[in-house]
C-alpha cells in the first residue's frame, strides 16, 4: 500500500516519512498488545496535553488538558519528560513569514512568488520540496534522472539561504556497526578527562588529530592538518566545498557518494570523522566554560556536517529544481540583516548594499538548544526543581578558588541518570530526556537511535529505582526479566 517493495528495505536505505510513521505506530501497537497480553496496564492518553508537573514529598502531580477543555489530575511515582522539539501550530506569524516549516501543510499557501528559506540542512531541504510539491511533481524521465515539473508562473522561485550557503553532503557508503579507532578511543578520551580538565579540548584536538592523520594522510594533508587548531579546523574542512557553486558540488558529491555506495567503498576520513563523533560526546560534559564555547562555535560543525549528510533523493530534487531554474543557494556571510517589518509580505534579506526580497519567507534552521527557564511546567520551576547545567569554570592565574567554581551556562543541570539536579525533600523520580534541553552538553544527541538510547537508560534507572525501594518486587521483576521492556 505505501510502495516500498520488500526487497528494498535495509538498515541503509531511506523511506519516505510517512512510511517510517507508519511503522513506527504499528510497532507502538504490537508493543501495547504484548503488554496488555502479559499482564500489564498501560493507558495512553492521545490528544491530552499536560500542563502541569509538581513535585511531591512521595510522588508527582500531573495536571493534564484534555481536547474537550477539561482538566485532569494524575499521580505517579515516576514521571519521564519526553516532549521532543516544540513545533508552534501557527507558523505563519506575518503575512507570508513562517517560523518553521512543519507542520508542512501551512506552506501550501504560498503562491508563484520568490520564496526565501533560511537554512540549508535537512529542515532547509523539507522547506523546499514541501513548497516545491505543492506547485509541481518529481518525476524520473527516461534515463531516470529526476525531474522537475510544474505549471507554475515564472515568478515561481525559491532561495535558499544560510551563513556559509552550502549545502549539506549525501548520506556516504561506511561500514555499520562502525569499525573500532586505534587512536581516538574512548580510553584515551576518558584519560584526558582525567589527567588534564582544563587542556580537555586542547588535548582532544590533538587526538583527532592523529587520529584522522592515521586513517587518512592523503586528507590530512590537503586540509593541513598539521597546523591546525580547534579554531580554524571548520575552514579548513570547509574550504574545498566552499570553493565551488554549491549546486555543482552537490551533483559531483553526489556522483562519488553513488559510485561509492555501489562499490562499497569508503572514504577514510568521513568514517573516521563520523567515528570519532560518537567518542567526542564523552568529553563534552566535562569541558570547562571555555572549552564548551570554543566546541560549541568551532569544532562541533564538523562533526555535525559529517553526521548530517542527506538522503541521496533529496539531493536529487534540489538539482532537479535547479535544472528546472527554480532552486538556487545565497551565501550570507555574517554580516547580513533580516527584515519583515518593513516589507508587505514575506521579507527581505541585506547583504552589504544589495536587497534580497522574498514574498515568502521560511525560517527553516530547525530548533536550537534551549535552556531550564523554558521548561513548559511552571510549577518545576516555581519548586526550584530545574536550574541550567553547570560547567566548571576555566582557571584563571589569579587564584586557585576558581578552579572548583562552577557556572551556569545552559540546558538543564542532570544527574547520570537524567534526574534534574536540586537539593529539596521532594521526589527526584523525574527523568528529562527531551533532547533541546540535552542539546547544550550532549550535541549530537539527535534522531531516534539517541531517542531509544536515552529510553533504554531512564526505564532501567527507573526499574532499579522501583527495585530498590522494594515496592511491588513481583510485578518489578517480571517487568525487568521481560523483554519487552529490556
Ligand atoms: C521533519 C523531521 C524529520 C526527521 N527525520 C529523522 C530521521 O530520518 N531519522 C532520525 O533518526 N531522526 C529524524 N528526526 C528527528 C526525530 O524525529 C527526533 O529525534 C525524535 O522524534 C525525538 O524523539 P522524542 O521522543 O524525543 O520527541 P518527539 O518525537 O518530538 O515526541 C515528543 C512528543 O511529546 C508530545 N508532547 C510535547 N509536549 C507535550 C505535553 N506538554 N503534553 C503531552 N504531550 C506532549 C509531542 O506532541 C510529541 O508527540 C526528524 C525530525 C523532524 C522534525
Amino acid at each position: 500500500m505505501l510502495g516500498v517493495p520488500a526487497e528494498t528495505i535495509g538498515d541503509r536505505e531511506f523511506y519516505p516519512r510517512v512510511v517510517l510513521g507508519e511503522y513506527f505506530q504499528s510497532q507502538l501497537a504490537a508493543l501495547l498488545a504484548k503488554a496488555v497480553a502479559r499482564g500489564h496496564v498501560v493507558d495512553v492518553k492521545g490528544r491530552h496535553r499536560v500542563v502541569d508537573v509538581k513535585l511531591c514529598e512521595q510522588d508527582i502531580k500531573v495536571e493534564v488538558a484534555t481536547l474537550d477543555g477539561s482538566t485532569e489530575n494524575h499521580v505517579f511515582d515516576h514521571v519521564v519528560m519526553a516532549t521532543g522539539h516544540d513545533w508552534p501550530e501557527k507558523t505563519e506569524t506575518k503575512p507570508g513569514f513562517f517560523i518553521s516549516p512543519w507542520p508542512a501543510a501551512n506552506l501550501d499557501t504560498i503562491a508563484d512568488v520568490s520564496v526565501g528559506v533560511l537554512g540549508t540542512s535537512l529542515s532547509g531541504i523539507d522547506a523546499v520540496v514541501s513548497v516545491a510539491t505543492s506547485h509541481g511533481s518529481f518525476l524520473l524521465d527516461d534515463s531516470g534522472v529526476m525531474q522537475y515539473h510544474t505549471a507554475s508562473e515564472t515568478g515561481f522561485h525559491i532561495t535558499m539561504m544560510s551563513r556559509k550557503g552550502l549545502l549539506p553532503e549525501a548520506d556516504f557508503y561506511c561500514p555499520i556497526p562502525y569499525e573500532p579507532l586505534a587512536i581516538f578511543t574512548a580510553a584515551a578520551v576518558d584519560k584526558i578527562v582525567e589527567n588534564a580538565p582544563d587542556r580537555l579540548l586542547d588535548e582532544m584536538f590533538d587526538l583527532f588529530r592523529a587520529q584522522l592523520l592515521a586513517s587518512d594522510p592523503g586528507y590530512a594533508e590537503r586540509i593541513g592538518l598539521g597546523m591546525l587548531t580547534v579554531e580554524t579546523v571548520a575552514d579548513a574542512y570547509f574550504a574545498e566545498r566552499g570553493a565551488y557553486d554549491p549546486l555543482t558540488w552537490a551533483a559531483m558529491n553526489l556522483g562519488e557518494a553513488k559510485a561509492n555506495k555501489a562499490s562499497r567503498t569508503t572514504v577514510a576520513w568521513r568514517y573516521a570523522i563520523l567515528s570519532m563523533h560518537e567518542v567526542v560526546l564523552r568529553a563534552v560534559p566535562h569541558f570547562n566554560d571555555q572549552d564548551l564555547k570554543r566546541f560549541h562555535n568551532h569544532f562541533k560543525t564538523l562533526f555535525v556536517d559529517d553526521y548530517a549528510t542527506v538522503p541521496h533523493q533529496s539531493i536529487e530534487r534540489l538539482l532537479a529544481l535547479h535544472r528546472a531554474g527554480r532552486l538556487s543557494v545565497l551565501k550570507l556571510g555574517s554580516d547580513y540583516s533580516l527584515d519583515n517589518d518593513t516589507v508587505a509580505t514575506g521579507a527581505a534579506v541585506d547583504i552589504g548594499n544589495v536587497r534580497h526580497t522574498f514574498a515568502a519567507f521560511i525560517d527553516a534552521t530547525g530548533q536550537q538548544a534551549i535552556s531550564a527557564w523554558d521548561v513548559p511546567f511552571p510549577s518545576l520551576i516555581e519548586q526550584g526543581a530545574v536550574r541550567q547545567a553547570r560547567t566548571a569554570k576555566a582557571s584563571t592565574a589569579f587564584g586557585a578558588m576558581d578552579d572548583t567554581a562552577e557556572i551556569a551556562t545552559g540546558g538543564i543541570d542532570l544527574d547520570s541518570q537524567f534526574r534534574p539536579k536540586f537539593e529539596k525533600p521532594i521526589s527526584h523520580n523525574i527523568y528529562c530526556v527531551s533532547i533541546p534541553f540535552l542539546l547544550h552538553k550532549l550535541p549530537f544527541v539527535q534522531g531516534i537511535t539517541s531517542a531509544e538510547e536515552l529510553g533504554t537508560l531512564v526505564a532501567s534507572a527507573i526499574l532499579d529505582d522501583v527495585e530498590k525501594r522494594g515496592f511491588g518486587i513481583n510485578a518489578v521483576r517480571t517487568l525487568a526479566s521481560d523483554p519487552l521492556w529490556q
